[in-house]
């Protein structure tokens, strides 16, 4: 279903804080539900992440949108020394949470997880050295900031401190869903999804908001079927909706580039496959690798 809203003036801004989307606590645990088990990330997603950063010799790892862990986790597991935050204490707390029930561990006893906003990061995280070896920004995080001021100036902030994290030499990984088949279409790609596999999606539906006719904000809603706490037969159908900033390839390219002053070797992947322009394939993720060459 497409709901097109036009808007003729920009939207007020200085009144409206930057919100967390999961602070009631209820999107947390349904993201919970709707990722799947933690530990049933497609295997072509986790070989794939592991080969990039294994590919560019990274050890030390900071995600920068860990939310309830599920990425760092997985990356824990492989051996990577991990820093993970998020802005969201309501995500945070999963993470924190398998790191406390995995605390034998070795590697789960020296996992840090920090409350970290992208627009202050340089001062929310400590940089090691001259930077991490690598720096991940998954599962369309980064579309979760707005852009109220109309001018992409805090878009840009967050990405020139993501990227202030990454050593010379090192990479960024970071992606976001496929908007420009979003916009042109109307929905999301109803390909697989690499990332989650929970069985319980029953609909998403996509809305997009228009603000003096430029595409502005794209919300999904999101149906899936809650099993039931109680353990008995009956379970709940639960709605909950994330809004978005439609970030379309090539603009979000340049605000790579613009981030690392142009230092950088850009690579794009579809679904983490190399990249071809002009490709039949229609990707539901697209997946930028930025090496900072200076
Ligand atoms: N990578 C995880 C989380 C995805 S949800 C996964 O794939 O499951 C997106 C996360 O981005 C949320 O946890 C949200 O709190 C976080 N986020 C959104 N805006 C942020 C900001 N400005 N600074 C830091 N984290 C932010």
């Amino acid at each position: 279903m497409v709901d097109i809203v036009y808007r003729t003036r920009s939207l007020g801004v200085a009144a409206v804080g930057l919100p967390d989307q999961y602070a009631d606590g209820r999107a947390a645990k349904v993201w919970q539900l709707y990722i799947g088990d933690t530990r049933s990330r497609t295997d072509e997603y986790r070989s794939a992440v592991v080969q990039l950063l294994r590919q560019h010799q990274c050890q030390r790892v900071l995600d920068v949108a860990c939310g309830t862990g599920v990425d760092s986790i997985m990356l824990v597991e492989e051996g990577f020394t991990m820093v993970s935050a998020d802005a969201s204490d309501k995500m945070l707390k999963y993470a924190l949470k398998e790191r406390w029930n995995r605390r034998k561990e070795e590697a789960f006893d020296k996992w840090v997880i920090e409350e970290a906003n992208w627009l202050t990061l340089p001062n929310d995280i400590q940089k090691p050295g001259d930077g991490f070896d690598a720096v991940i920004c998954l599962g369309n995080s980064f579309a979760h900031l707005p852009d109220f001021k109309g001018d992409q100036s805090d878009q840009k902030l967050a990405l020139r401190n993501i990227a202030s994290m990454v050593k010379p030499g090192g990479i960024l990984i970071i992606d976001h869903r496929n908007y420009d088949a979003i916009l042109d279409t109307g929905e999301a790609p109803k390909g697989k999804n690499i990332y989650y596999k929970s069985d319980l999606t029953k609909d998403i539906s996509t809305s997009v908001l228009y603000v003096n006719n430029r595409p502005h904000m794209v919300t999904l809603d999101y149906t899936i079927q809650v099993p039931n706490m109680d353990n008995n037969e009956q379970s709940d159908v639960s709605t909950f909706r994330l809004s978005y900033y439609p970030h379309r390839v090539d603009a979000f390219t340049e605000l790579l580039k613009n981030a690392f002053q142009g230092k950088c070797q850009h690579s794009l992947y579809s679904d983490f496959k190399p990249h071809t322009p002009g490709q039949d394939y229609v990707p539901c993720y697209f997946i930028h690798v930025v090496k900072k060459t200076g």
